[in-house]
């Protein structure tokens, strides 16, 4: 089935840039890399769950729901952007946060936590790491029918195949750019989490019969786990398209070596990525997925992965806003002059 026939909300006017990154590619000596402005799509400050919403959000509106209720972490950019959401439609929003890390829940947190404020979320429950997100939401949404509203439940990420149908359209975007520009790209890297971008991303390449390698960089689990959760979601997503979903066995490429000691946790190789895409192109990456996907991306560039003459081209996925959120491990201070 055609992805025109699933219902979809418009969060973003036309196609995001892809840009050339002259001043990384010339300090990194390696391929010319390119990047997807994702961070530009709609609703408040953009990033990768905005597509994913397009989707999910035309569901829940199809359904009669009144409120979204969705799962994050504390500083979550996909529980930001389903309250913008939430707003643009005159919804209201619920949120379920797992503190992930312990403590590091903070009611005066900067960052998504201060925008989840900002936007209007209706309450916020906390929960420890480890706790069932799914079980908690159903609890929520069944409070809520008690008092007769209607819940819609959207799973962390927004990583379920319907979500996911946001990055099929993306991959759609990158092809049809690409000939456009007249740019062969060599591979594709994103960051990969709940893993519906990459997932998404896979299937629509594919579909498009594109052969632009992808690869994801984990920032949680390993590969054995990240690959099984990027190839369990691109045949569900497959299915849900009617596509044949044995063309996806086999095609996941994780690269796990970017996580450090675990998912938010920074790492120095993250720190540097943040600084040098600032410093040289003007982009704010984030803490938490787009600096450690950007860290892997450099990392292989300086491991000779590229030929000079190669193109790269790096989904910038979003995050900018939990930036402040970690001002204390970015921030070198500037001299007073
Ligand atoms: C959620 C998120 C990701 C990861 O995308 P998944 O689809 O969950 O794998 C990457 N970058 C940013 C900024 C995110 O918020």
């Amino acid at each position: 089935m055609s992805i025109a026939r699933f219902p979809r909300r418009r969060y973003t006017a036309g196609m995001t840039a892809i840009e050339r990154l002259d001043r990384l590619s010339e300090a990194l000596g390696g391929p010319t890399i390119w990047i997807k402005r994702d961070d530009q799509l709609g609703l408040s400050a953009g990033g990768n769950k905005t597509r994913k919403l397009e989707f999910l959000v035309a569901d829940a509106l199809a359904q009669g729901a009144d409120t979204l209720v969705t799962t994050g972490a504390p500083q979550s950019n996909h529980c930001r952007l389903t309250a913008a959401a939430a707003v643009k439609e005159g919804l209201k929003c619920r949120l379920l946060i797992e503190e992930r890390i312990p403590g590091s829940f903070a009611q005066d947190a900067t960052g998504n936590h201060f925008l989840f404020d900002l936007l209007g979320v209706e309450s916020i429950e906390v929960v420890p790491a480890g706790t069932d997100l799914a079980a908690g939401m159903a609890r929520i949404a069944e409070g809520l029918k008690a008092e007769g509203r209607k819940p819609y439940v959207i799973p962390g990420g927004g990583s379920n195949p319907l979500g996911a149908l946001g990055y099929v359209a993306c991959a759609g975007e990158i092809v049809a750019q690409s000939a456009d520009m007249g740019v062969a790209f060599d591979a594709v890297v994103c960051a990969s989490g709940s893993a519906g971008t990459h997932a998404g991303l896979l299937v629509g390449l594919e579909a498009a019969r594109s052969q632009m390698p992808l690869t994801g960089v984990s920032v949680r689990r390993a590969v054995p786990e990240q690959t099984a959760l990027v190839e369990g979601l691109a045949v569900r997503t497959a299915e849900l398209l009617g596509h044949d979903s044995s063309v996806v066995a086999g095609t996941v490429r994780v690269d796990d070596r970017w996580v450090g000691e675990g998912y938010a946790i920074p790492t120095d190789t993250m720190v540097e990525a943040v600084r040098m895409l600032a410093g040289l192109e003007g982009v704010l990456l984030d803490p938490v997925y787009t600096g450690k996907a950007m860290a892997g991306l450099i990392g292989q560039v300086r491991e000779g992965r590229w030929k000079k003459s190669e193109n790269i081209l790096f989904v910038h996925t979003g995050g900018s806003p939990a930036l402040y959120a970690y001002r204390p491990t970015l921030a070198k201070g500037v001299p007073l002059a």
